[in-house]
């Protein structure tokens, strides 16, 4: 794997995230480390992460040496700063007790980096580097011997109940880096429940999974694992609609994480019907797609809609060359008339039935002046 040995850490640091010497300057003697995700890719080799330190004291008196916002944590102190336009998210070295499975953990301050690694997920993001000349990894969990097994374990028995939402972070790994259970770890997570946990939490880390790249490899290994129930083709049609939604034309037409997730595990909405059989028309058309929400837009497409790039590109957009202005020139009485006149003409626009601003004028006109039913 692209780590390399001790003596090139530091140099791996300064060049994937120079900006850090300016925290070892204004540390004033307290030991910063860098912790977590960006150590992982750092050893990697995957380049630039979201930059974690931990700091072995105050770490809204470092943020403000920073020259940093300090947003204080309603549980404990963190930080976020501005270096180089990178945010920089600082925290104080901290341990943390599970008063019941599922719960929040109690928070205490800690003096020491051992600790605040021993409260992390899996070996691989257990890890940190000192923020000084010459770092060494700080590795007390085996980490980096996992990272180059490609291998995911925790970090002791009780992990999965303490916090469960850890077995659905275990798949977003999994399906990005490819990276296997290791055995015990495999037996402890079937076991997870992640029924003592809120729904606001699982469903947070269930959108972080879905917004991985592959995303759908991750939800079939939670199926497998036992952890959720997709639906049925849900990892293909979450495969599919991820493709879907990250080029244009529909790209941004949906949030993708949030498709993605109901392509895996629902619920169902109206995207089967949707794409059951195309409408006859374009103006049908339009009108069954506007009574969709844009996920069920996207998941029909997914499904087989193609008509629905038709929706996207052209008819959504379709506008009439008149307005209610003509209509009442004409001598219709502003009132209801109006709107179905308008309808109307763009219904027949749509199909091709009404070409031009005289055509959609006669339309509306006919709709309009016509008494309503009922
Ligand atoms: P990504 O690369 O997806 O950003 P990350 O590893 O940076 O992943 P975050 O969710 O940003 O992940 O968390 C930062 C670090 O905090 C993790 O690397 C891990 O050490 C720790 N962590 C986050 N969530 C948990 C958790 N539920 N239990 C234990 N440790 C956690």
């Amino acid at each position: 794997m692209p780590a390399g040995p001790t003596e090139d850490l530091g140099a791996a640091l300064s060049a994937a995230y120079p900006e850090l010497s300016a925290v070892r300057e204004v540390a004033g003697g307290k030991p910063v480390y860098l912790v977590g995700g960006a150590v992982r890719d750092l050893l990697l080799g995957r380049g630039r992460s979201d930059i974690d330190l931990v700091v072995e004291g105050d770490a809204a008196a470092l943020a403000g040496r920073l020259g940093a916002e300090v947003v204080e944590h309603e549980r404990f102190a963190t930080a976020k700063a501005h270096l180089d336009g990178h945010e920089v998210d600082i925290a104080s070295a901290r341990a943390e007790t599970y008063p019941r499975p599922g719960a929040l953990p109690e928070v205490e301050p800690t003096a020491g980096i051992a600790a605040d690694l021993a409260r992390r997920d899996f070996t691989i993001n257990a890890m940190a580097i000192p923020l000084r000349r010459d770092p060494e990894l700080i590795d007390p969990h085996g980490g980096q011997g996992d990272l180059e097994a490609g291998r995911l374990r925790v970090l002791h028995p009780a992990s999965f109940d303490d916090d469960p939402t850890r077995a659905l972070r275990a798949a977003r790994y999994a399906a990005r880096f490819g990276f296997e259970l290791e055995p015990e770890t495999g037996t402890l997570l079937r076991q997870a429940d992640l029924g003592t946990v809120s729904g606001d939490r699982r469903e947070a880390e269930l959108l972080r999974l879905a917004a991985e790249a592959d995303a759908a490899r991750g939800f079939a290994l939670l199926a497998r694992w036992g952890l959720v129930e997709l639906r049925p083709e849900g990892a293909e049609l979450a495969a599919r609609v991820g493709e879907l939604l990250s080029s244009p034309p529909w790209r941004d037409q949906a949030p993708r994480d949030r498709t993605v997730l109901v392509a895996a595990l629902g619920p169902r909405g109206r995207e089967a019907e949707l794409a059951a059989t195309p409408p006859p028309r374009p103006s049908e058309a339009v009108e069954r797609a506007r009574r969709a929400d844009p996920v069920e837009l996207a998941l029909a497409r997914a499904l087989g809609a193609e008509w629905l790039d038709r929706y996207l590109l052209e008819w959504r957009d379709t506008r009439l060359e008149i307005d209610g202005e003509d209509l009442i020139a004409a001598g219709v009485a502003p009132g209801p008339a109006l709107g179905r006149g308008l309808d109307a003409a763009l219904r027949a626009k749509l199909d091709g039935e009404a070409i031009g601003r005289e055509a959609e004028l006669a339309v509306a006109l006919a709709i309009a002046r016509r008494p309503e039913a009922g």
